[in-house]
């Protein structure tokens, strides 16, 4: 098999993980396959070298940031090479540009135009390991460029993609996905396969196992991503297209999103593109509307109310204000959202109601509610968020 696997920055966080990795990568090796591994940097690495910028420049410039912070990995990279060389293995490191990554010229957020996957084929049937260092490529202008936080994951699924490989697998420090934080529900399960689209609605659950931009990359070029603990040999989560999923649950995983805030907009006027002028103008400035609800109007006017995340509640102040500077605005961050996802819900009715009963059991106030093909979202205070999640978890028999 061809197999591309990336180790994320705890899994080489110390000489030792290092060693733990190469006897992995050795492993796999062995047993007859090809190997492309992809590194992080060293846990915190990147951090560092931030901060290093910062000390001197609240804006350093971008394309020296890249320079700098593309350097944790190749730190990595070479380590792992040599530490497989010393194994006895035949490997090859390289950078994004000896890889063939290129991107466009976004310094810090930069985008994989193509990948050419003649350099990394030529190594590989010299019959070597091939270590790329992650997170990064080259600008047409030839400079280093890196593809935001978390980007290993994304040069792990473009290589994984370009080369054709079987499988992309993804360690990290735990051991796959789960159906909802173990933090606040001990009896969350890991789960063993789930599809890219509920993945990508699960994000909060995945945050620290995947990057979304690279579920998104894997979704369109339809790879196989596993993600997996580099500290066990457990199975892991496989992330796939959903007809690869034969029994589908229901629900696959609960989500608790602590980071939005309510915005009620009072005696809006009622009539013909004032929603479109309010949400044009938001987005136009950058800021993500979520949940949104109008209700019927009354005399002429109505309530709009929509979600933002907390970050952006002082920009939508303004620009509701200025936009219209008479209504009555209310803010409350006293609030999270819950959602329920799962495929299942595409073909079963019932399972809104099943949600509204779970948390009306637990006497929890609903106070905005919205639904897409495979999920449901409810707006409720602050305090009961853990205690949703418990009871959304158990109603949906995640625990069994
Ligand atoms: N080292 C980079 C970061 O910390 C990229 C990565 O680890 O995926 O964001
Ligand atoms: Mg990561």
């Amino acid at each position: 098999m061809l197999i591309v696997q990336k180790y994320g920055g705890t899994s080489v966080g110390d000489l030792d993980k290092i060693q733990n990795v190469a006897d992995k990568v050795s492993k796999t090796k062995n047993a007859n396959n090809s190997v492309v591994v992809v590194v992080s940097a060293m846990s915190g690495e990147t951090n560092k070298l931030i901060s290093y910028a910062h000390h001197f420049s609240k804006n350093p410039q971008k394309r020296e940031f890249d320079l700098l912070v593309s350097s944790g990995e190749r730190v990595t990279a070479s380590l792992l090479a040599i530490a497989l060389g010393q194994m006895g293995h035949k490997t090859v490191a390289l950078t994004g540009r000896q890889a063939g990554i290129y991107t466009d010229d976004v310094h810090t957020s930069a985008r994989i135009n193509k990948i050419d996957r003649t350099k990394i084929e030529s190594h590989l049937s010299e019959n070597k390991i091939v270590i790329v260092a992650g997170f990064q490529g080259i600008t047409s202008s030839g400079d280093i460029s890196t593809l935001g936080r978390g980007g290993s994951d994304l040069t792990a699924v473009a290589i994984a993609g370009a080369i054709e490989a079987n499988l992309c697998e993804i360690y990290t420090d735990v051991d796959g996905i789960y159906t909802t934080d173990p933090r606040i529900e001990p009896k969350a399960r890991k789960i063993e396969k789930i599809s890219y689209e509920e993945m990508l609605e699960l994000a909060s659950l995945g945050a620290k196992v995947l990057q979304n931009r690279s579920v998104e990359l894997a979704k369109k070029l339809n790879i196989n991503l596993v993600t997996r603990n580099s500290f066990n040999n457990n199975e892991g989560t496989l992330i796939t297209k959903e007809d690869n999923i034969m029994e589908k649950p229901l629900v696959s995983g609960i989500a608790l999103d602590k980071d939005q805030a309510r915005v009620t907009l009072r005696g809006v006027k009622d009539e013909p593109g004032i929603a479109a002028k309010i949400f044009t103008t938001l987005s136009d400035k950058n800021i993500n509307v979520d949940m949104i609800i109008q209700n019927i109007g009354h005399d002429g006017t109505t309530n709009l109310g929509f979600t933002v995340v907390q970050k952006d509640i002082s920009k939508t102040k303004k620009i509701i204000k200025k936009l219209h500077p008479s209504e009555v605005m209310e803010f409350d961050d006293k609030i999270v959202k819950v959602s329920v996802v799962g495929v299942g819900m595409k073909s079963h009715s019932g399972v809104a109601s099943q949600a509204f009963s779970a948390l009306s059991n637990k006497k929890i106030n609903i106070q905005m509610i919205s639904t897409s093909e495979i999920k449901i979202s409810m707006v409720i205070s602050q305090k009961w968020g853990e205690k949703a999640v418990k009871a959304l978890h158990k109603a949906y028999k995640l625990d069994k």
